[in-house]
């Protein structure tokens, strides 16, 4: 059985990757915060992807550290034998205007949004490599291809994505590892609930569809990534946004 393993997968767009990766038939490893709350979260997560008739098990770790990551990717291996499928979703968000925001709101942001997909990279391409298989899909955003006031720090990050995933699909190509990225833009998930009304119904402005996205509808963007049906994608961006830029 091929093995999927989703970063930041307690809740949100993760969590509905997982269940989707589940009922796509892979056995899937549900990365949480170490927080006792994502713990649970990711529990439950775990139960509703069991229920596909899939295994399925939750590994704690921070993304934004590299001996985490270094130990997770071991011990998946370890439990479910292969990762065939990465998914980096972690991501977080703490916005101001540049006049507000500190080095600490930057830095926070760059680590956990980018630099966890370069520890989770330098542990799981090799993994692949050895495999001659493997299906990479990072979650970028619409706010690293258009920016977005508010968001220096989490738009450079999620810019940042884009370049990497270009790169690790010209390096890793001949090896038969695929890498792309997904740019949702406004989902409805625990990240975007914290938005005021107001802000939420200025964004549908620019949205051709006049909704929010559902978790689900990233989901199945991601299921085709990591299929056999997109054997020959490699290095793109799927903008899944509603029709945000057109
Ligand atoms: P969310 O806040 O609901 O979920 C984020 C997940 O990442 C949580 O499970 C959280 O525990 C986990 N996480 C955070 N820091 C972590 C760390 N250091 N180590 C491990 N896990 C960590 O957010 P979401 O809306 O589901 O977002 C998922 C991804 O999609 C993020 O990368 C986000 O930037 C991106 N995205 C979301 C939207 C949106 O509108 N919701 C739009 C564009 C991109």
């Amino acid at each position: 059985m091929a093995v999927a393993l989703i970063t930041g997968a307690s809740q949100g767009i993760g969590a509905a990757i997982a269940k989707r990766l589940a009922k796509d038939g892979f056995d899937v490893a549900i990365n949480h915060s170490p927080k006792e709350s994502s713990k649970e979260k990711a529990l439950a997560v775990a139960e509703e992807c069991k229920a596909f008739g899939v295994r399925a098990v939750c590994c704690a770790a921070d993304v934004s550290k590299m001996a985490d990551c270094e130990e997770m990717v071991k011990a998946v291996k370890e439990q479910l034998g292969s990762i065939d499928a990465l998914v980096n979703n972690a991501g977080i968000t703490i916005d101001k205007l540049l006049a507000r925001m500190t080095e600490e709101d930057y830095d926070a942001v760059i680590a956990v949004n980018q630099k966890s997909i370069f520890n989770m990279l330098k542990n799981v391409c090799p993994v692949m490599m050895k495999q001659k298989h493997g299906r990479i899909v990072n979650i970028t955003s619409v706010a690293g291809l258009y920016g977005n006031p508010g968001q220096v720090n989490y738009s450079a990050s999620k810019a940042a994505i884009i370049g990497m995933t270009k790169t690790i699909a010209k390096e890793y190509g001949r090896k038969n590892i695929t890498c792309n990225a997904v740019a949702p833009g406004f989902i409805n998930t625990p990240m975007t609930e914290a938005l005021s009304d107001e802000v939420k119904t200025k964004l549908l402005d620019n949205v051709a569809l006049k909704r929010y996205g559902k978790p689900e509808e990233i989901a199945g963007v991601v299921s085709f990534l990591v299929s056999e049906d997109s054997s020959y994608v490699t290095g793109q961006v799927i903008e899944v946004s509603g029709g945000i830029s057109m």
